[in-house]
């Protein structure tokens, strides 16, 4: 058994228990990890949603975390990619089977024999738990790692690990082109990245909010239009205007509204994980609409994602909280009072 490292960090007991300090033990970095001195840390709407057992078969304790920024200080006897004082980022995996097809494919998220999650998972050992980002340090395979392109403020990287990704991928697999007629609904972590993806790959960028309020930062974003799903006309006024819907929606809502929404041939893509929602076949027939999904994205487009960021400009907008503020952070979320991602400075765990 290797040492343990003594680790501060903030976890969740049971899915009503706030989020508290905890210790957890980090293993001593094998011949192919390297060690990460942890720097920021984004909240993700999965945090929440996992911490409370949402989805089912949390893990608990839990240690939340999957936008993770931090700084190389050990590096195995076998790593070759990484050296000590590299700025590396971690996202929503930190291991896989590598043989599956998927993997084999670069798509680690879809891995058949189980991606394993950065936290409320096992490692491959089927029993180790692992623990996330609210932490200060953490051991990763050197091949789960991404580089972190210079130019891009830290914690403004941080969300680019999950709500980048995760709104990059589904642009880029199902073939966002330049014209197109996008619309973003909900507008928090990953609508705000989506909008500013799909402006950089030259569409035209609508965002559709339950929130009125956000109009403005809407448009300062880079949208070019806001629809106020409050208002009764909306979905009719705009029926069939869209070439691309794309729904970070974490409550539920109505899915067949916003199909509505698409012209013929159009595609929706879900990447918000409300509980089920029922779909209408007529949806999808009077137009031969298409209704996808999409997870996070493997770690090659992951890193396609970080340098895209960079050629263009992109980050996130971050409200910085110190890690005792993380309770609140939640609360805030949960009203979709987010702009547009909370990002936790480790540094506040390094002094507790
Ligand atoms: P977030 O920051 O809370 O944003 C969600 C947005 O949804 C809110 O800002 C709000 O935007 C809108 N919304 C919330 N409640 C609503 C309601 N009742 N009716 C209509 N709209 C509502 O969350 P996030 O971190 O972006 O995550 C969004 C979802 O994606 C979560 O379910 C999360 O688990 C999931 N997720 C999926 C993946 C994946 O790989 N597919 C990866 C990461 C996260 P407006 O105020 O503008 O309406
Ligand atoms: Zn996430």
């Amino acid at each position: 058994m290797p040492a343990a490292l003594e680790t501060p960090a903030f976890a969740a007991m049971s899915p009503k228990s706030k989020l508290a300090p905890f210790s957890i033990q980090r293993r001593e970095p094998g011949p192919h990890d390297v060690l990460i001195d942890i720097l920021y840390c984004g909240v993700c709407h999965s945090d929440i949603h996992q911490a409370r057992d949402e989805w089912g078969g949390a893990i608990f304790p839990m240690v939340p975390g999957h936008e993770i920024i931090g700084k190389v200080v050990v590096t195995g006897s076998d790593v070759k990619k990484w050296k000590v004082g590299d700025i590396v980022g971690v996202g929503c995996f930190v291991d896989s089977d590598r043989t599956c097809e998927a993997c084999k494919a670069g798509e680690e998220q879809y891995c058949e024999g189980g991606m394993t999650l950065t936290y409320n998972s096992y490692e491959r050992d089927g029993k180790t738990p692992t623990y996330g980002g609210y932490s200060t340090r953490i051991a990763v395979d050197e091949n789960y790692v991404l580089r972190i392109p210079e130019g891009i403020p830290l914690e403004r990287a941080a969300p680019l690990l999950c709500a980048g990704i995760t709104t990059y991928s589904p642009l880029k697999h199902f073939g966002l082109k330049k014209g197109d007629k996008l619309a973003v609904v909900g507008l928090g972590g990953l609508g705000h990245m989506a909008v500013k993806f799909g402006r950089a790959m030259g569409a035209h960028v609508t965002v559709l909010s339950h929130s009125p309020g956000k109009r403005d930062d809407a448009l300062a974003l880079g949208a070019n239009d806001f629809l106020s799903t409050k208002d009764e006309n909306a979905f009719k006024d705009n029926a069939g205007r869209f070439d691309f819907i794309i729904d970070t929606v974490s409550a539920q809502h109505d899915y067949n509204a916003y199909l509505g929404l698409l012209r013929r041939d159009g595609i929706m893509v879900l990447v918000g994980v409300p509980d089920p929602t029922p779909v209408a076949a007529p949806s999808l027939i009077m137009k031969r609409r298409t209704l996808s999904g999409s997870l996070i994205g493997g770690i090659r487009e992951t890193q396609e994602m970080l340098d895209f960021c960079a050629e263009h400009g992109v980050a996130s907008d971050v409200e910085v909280i110190r890690i005792q503020d993380i309770n609140e952070a939640y609360e805030r979320v949960l009203k979709s009072d987010v702009r547009y991602r909370f990002v936790i400075d480790i540094a506040s765990l390094r002094q507790t």
